[in-house]
């Protein structure tokens, strides 16, 4: 395989995950698909997948993983802290540690800003729409 059967062979997967997250939303099982091309195209080619697109891929059932459609992630603060993303369809957990006190104080900063936002829904919904 050559450097530019390999380029093209990762313009391709670009461009079939581009087409699998367009066609998600109406059409999993096409999405689905896509992945599953990009995935051969890689092992032919034999590049490494690219990182944006790994964490798109489903370890378990090596499908597509796309947050509050397909899977779950969800912040441990707990032990050591991780973000554990849960496949909703075959119930495959990948945790990604979370290292450093950097990465962890901005999660955490992160957490805490959307628990204050859905408290502050929750006091506005009960004074009312009219509420500021
Ligand atoms: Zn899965």
């Amino acid at each position: 395989m050559s450097r530019t059967e390999r380029a093209i062979a990762l313009r391709r997967i670009r461009r079939l995950f581009q087409l699998a997250l367009e066609v998600a939303k109406q059409d999993l099982a096409l999405a689905d698909r896509y992945v599953e091309i990009a995935r051969r195209i890689a092992m032919r080619a034999r590049i490494r997948m690219p990182r944006e697109y790994k964490r798109l891929i489903c370890k378990g059932c090596k499908r597509l993983l796309l947050p509050g459609l397909t899977c779950r992630v969800r912040l441990q603060p707990r032990r050591e802290p991780h973000v554990a993303i849960t496949c909703l369809r075959c119930g495959h957990v990948f945790r990604m540690p979370i290292k450093g006190r950097k990465d962890r104080e901005r999660l955490m900063a992160e957490k805490e800003a959307r628990a204050t936002r859905r408290a502050r829904g929750r006091w506005l919904s009960r004074r009312g729409p009219k509420a500021p």
